[in-house]
């Protein structure tokens, strides 16, 4: 039982080049996958539009060639924005089995359902689409990753919820009350609906295993042995309705140390619920842009801008009270590797469209240019 409760992310594989995410490291992440098998896990998701495409062939190479079907289970997603029409959803549906190498998938989503796709999805009924394709034996369990409001998942839930088995939410101890995100809210809808959940981005995108020290003594304090990480998947794990959460790994002591926390899982109790109380109070004072790194919002930016990289710098800087030369050092290397500088952004709004955090992007990266470009930090040969 514990062991179905933990799954094997792919959305961040090992890769060999940075900024290249189809660069997989394939020795890499066969020896992963391996470890996390060898200890008893058995779920992987992945989804058709990660790692710019190609992260269905990789798992198929890695995972489904290298090992028996029954050895693991398989979830991958539709992408809501990409499908043109119905038959378009078929082509793409295929296309995916043929990626993945089964003849079904064990768990199949709807990827990242909110507001700005879901009229688009009544108009071509993707909701009945993965129905019927679980009565014909292709799908074993459908779902939905969501990202937008409890309203809008009560109003899926109410009209479509016989069509999904289980939703997949953002639940992490930071993002509970956020109002960008709203995950105890969510997840109450969820539970009043009987959907089962499975928790995506329990550690915010990484952004809770580096927390601010003060954070991290009051967890040694407690708990010497135990990760940062550890904490925020028991706690996503702790919540009510949750069956599964999910890990983005890329490094074998984080299979382990994640496979560690669910062979022997025990749910928060009081004592630590109150330690994460403080924490979440202590991360959110420090965090400027709760950005979890998606990168869904760089896909259609006409300028290439590193959002999520720069984001993350902002946050950086804004943590630190000394120099903070090597994070404009950073910044000056993502503009001559070919991303645009923040200041190039034209407020397209296109950005904002993807981000299932619903961040004002426009708005934070005029914060960034005063940051990163003003102050003659930023050098004046730069090309953008
Ligand atoms: S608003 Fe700016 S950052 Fe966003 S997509 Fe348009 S140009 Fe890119
Ligand atoms: S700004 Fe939004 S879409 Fe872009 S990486 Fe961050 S969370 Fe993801």
């Amino acid at each position: 039982m514990k062991e179905q409760m933990f799954g094997f992310g792919c959305m961040r594989l090992p890769i060999l080049e940075k900024g290249r995410p189809e660069t997989f490291d394939y020795d890499k992440i066969e020896s992963l996958f391996d470890a996390f098998l060898a200890r008893g896990f058995r779920y992987f998701d992945t989804a058709y539009t990660y790692h710019g495409y190609e992260c269905e062939k990789a798992v198929r190479r890695t995972l489904v060639e290298r090992h028996k079907r029954e050895e693991f289970e398989l979830a991958t997603k539709m992408p809501l924005r990409d499908f043109k029409d119905a038959e378009d959803l078929e082509a793409i549906f295929e296309e995916q089995l043929t990626n993945c190498g089964v003849d079904y998938f064990d768990y199949y989503l709807m990827h990242n359902m909110g507001l700005n796709v879901y009229e688009k999805c009544r108009q071509y009924d993707v909701f009945h689409f993965v129905k019927k394709k679980k009565e014909a034996g292709k799908i074993l369990h459908t779902g939905m990753s969501f990202h937008d409001t409890p309203e809008l998942l009560e109003k899926i839930l109410e009209e479509y919820g016989d069509c999904l088995d289980f939703v997949q939410l953002q639940i992490n101890y930071v993002d509970m009350d956020q109002p960008n995100v709203r995950g105890r809210e969510c997840l109450a809808v969820a539970n009043r609906f009987g959907k089962p959940v499975t928790v995506m981005e329990p550690c915010k995108g990484g952004t809770l295993v580096n927390i601010p020290e003060e954070a991290e003594q009051l967890m040694k304090a407690y708990a010497p042995d135990a990760s940062a990480a550890s904490w925020a998947f028991r706690y996503a794990a702790s919540q009510p309705g949750v069956a599964r959460v999910l890990s983005g790994m890329n490094s074998m002591e984080q299979v382990q140390d994640n496979c560690d926390t669910f062979s022997s899982f025990v749910p928060l109790n009081a004592e630590e619920e109150e330690i994460i109380r403080k924490v979440t109070e202590i991360i959110n004072a420090n965090t400027a842009v709760p950005c979890t790194a998606c990168a869904y919002c760089t896909h259609d930016c006409p300028k290439n801008i590193a959002i999520p990289q720069y984001f993350a710098l902002y946050n950086s800087i804004m943590r630190t009270t000394g120099s903070f030369s090597s994070q404009v050092g950073y910044y000056f290397n993502l503009v001559h590797a070919g991303h645009g500088k923040a200041s190039d952004c034209i407020k397209c709004g296109q950005c904002e469209k993807a981000c299932p955090q619903h961040l004002p992007i426009r708005e934070l990266l005029e914060k960034v240019t005063v940051k990163f470009e003003s102050g003659g930090f930023f050098p004046t040969r730069a090309k953008k």
